[in-house]
């Protein structure tokens, strides 16, 4: 038989080693590696290229500050130049989800280039009724703001389709929403990802260093203290004990937080973590002005060695961006750091600042880049070995990396909606140069090839018995 399409002389990168073969693709799916060459309708030379399983971006935010029928677009054209195969986003709903999420759905449905999937965020006790709703949706997945609440409880929801208005509220996350989140998750065998900062902590703190005139990405990084983030992992870590409920905590960037999940871990919660590029290249010492503004912030560069430390020794899961697409005019709102807008783009230069200062630095293997980056995800989340894997019968999701390639961060390099990135002009080495999807060439030397509408909500499985 002819197959649709074999890539020849790469080194293919599985999660327990290297292995030079052919990897036969077929109706999307991988048919196997192979040292022969098979009749194919489509060769693609790797020529010694680097082949990872596709990458997963775990943690996306589109559809905020643009609709989501003009952020899936755009977003997934980054997506699809940085290399990133599934992107996962944060849907943040304030009404109840048999009333606004199905419109969510079908705006998504036919403007992605990658593959997709969807966490849905819960706010009131109205949203934990429906989270069986959700999961009848193909959501399978929750989170929780822990940081969001008392005087500190703003927060832009995602817009409806086709709309440009930004969508602002207010919203109340109690430790009660946080436990019934986490009760609900565990019977519907879901896993719960936390926003670890208490809120209450959170918001004297910014009152205190507000009071005292205090500026800068250091005030903005003490006014929400690692001490603060320990605080909510506790609380948290108790309710997924009480319930046996998996716990994955996003975005995680200092030491502090590090200690305190390996303390929890001990006690037995079922916990996965998660890193941003952001926590393993910055740190306030090093950084001025205000882009690098987060939630969490970013810390000390002792920090910054200690997450690298963390990866390393693999006690972090998975990489995700906390990619937000927003725009300058936007982000510098005023003219302090408490008047700028947290959150920055970065689902293009995940893979290239893994590379440039993990593998190309010795400091993660390749086949730990392949957990970090897609494995580790795609069992987290219920897409394994539909994802996350080059096996046969999975998804023909491969990226191909150029170790050596050298390149220069803009933010014009992604096509994204925004306009600047905390990157820019960084010079990078290690770039995905073909980003494939079911078989599909997506993306190919920073142009996307690929044809919108070729993303498709990926089919989730659960654990009912977890
Ligand atoms: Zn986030």
């Amino acid at each position: 038989m002819t197959y649709d399409t074999v890539i020849v002389d790469s080194h293919v990168i599985l999660p327990q080693g290297m292995v030079d073969k052919n990897i036969i693709i077929d109706e999307g799916k991988v048919v196997g590696l192979t040292n022969e060459l098979p009749a194919c309708d489509t060769k693609i030379n790797g020529n010694g290229l680097i082949s990872v399983p596709g990458p997963i971006d775990t943690h996306v935010h589109y559809g905020v500050y643009s609709p989501i029928n003009e952020a899936a677009k755009t977003e997934s054209h980054a997506a699809a130049i940085g290399g990133v195969t599934t992107m996962m986003r944060m849907l943040r709903l304030g009404d109840p989800f048999s009333s606004s999420l199905q419109a969510q759905l079908d705006a998504a449905s036919q403007n992605h280039y990658v593959d997709y999937a969807i966490h849905a965020s819960i706010f009131t006790p109205q949203q934990i009724n429906e989270m069986d709703y959700c999961v009848n949706k193909g959501i399978t997945s929750f989170k929780i703001y822990m940081n969001l609440g008392g005087e500190i409880g703003h927060v832009y929801m995602d817009m409806p389709p086709n709309s440009s208005e930004l969508v602002a509220a207010n919203v109340d996350v109690t430790d009660e929403i946080v436990e019934q989140t986490v009760k609900t998750a565990a019977s519907l065998g879901c896993p719960v990802l936390v926003h670890a900062e208490d809120y209450e902590s959170c918001g004297c703190g910014i009152q205190t260093a507000r009071e005292k005139k205090q500026d800068g990405l250091s005030a903005w990084s003490e006014s929400r203290s690692p001490e603060f983030e320990a605080k909510a992992i506790k609380t948290v870590s108790k309710f997924g004990r009480d319930y046996d409920c998996v716990i994955y905590f996003v975005h995680i960037g200092s030491e502090q937080a590090l200690k305190q999940i390996q303390e929890e871990k001990k006690l037995g919660t079922k916990i996965f973590v998660e890193t941003c590029p952001h926590y393993l290249t910055l740190s306030y010492e090093k950084q001025d002005g205000y882009l690098a503004k987060v939630m969490p912030p970013i810390r000390t560069e002792n920090d910054r060695k200690a997450v690298w430390g963390a990866l390393s020794t693999n006690q972090i899961d998975t990489i995700g961006t906390d990619h937000v697409a927003n725009q300058l005019k936007l982000k510098l709102g005023g003219d302090d750091v408490w008047s700028a807008l947290a959150g920055f783009p970065g689902i293009g230069t995940v893979l290239p600042i893994v590379l440039n200062d993990g593998v190309n630095q010795n400091k993660i293997t390749l086949e730990q880049f392949v957990r970090f980056t897609s494995k580790n995800a795609a069992q987290i989340f219920g897409m394994y070995p539909q994802k996350g894997t080059l096996e046969k019968n999975s998804d023909a999701d491969v990226t191909m990396i150029d170790l050596r390639k050298e390149k220069k961060v803009t933010s014009e390099l992604f096509g994204g909606f925004s306009d600047y990135i905390v990157y820019e002009g960084r010079n990078l080495k290690g770039w995905p140069v073909k980003t494939i999807v079911r078989g599909e060439l997506v993306a190919e030397d920073f142009e996307v090839i690929g044809k919108l509408g070729h993303g498709k909500l990926v089919q989730r499985n659960i654990d009912r018995n977890s």
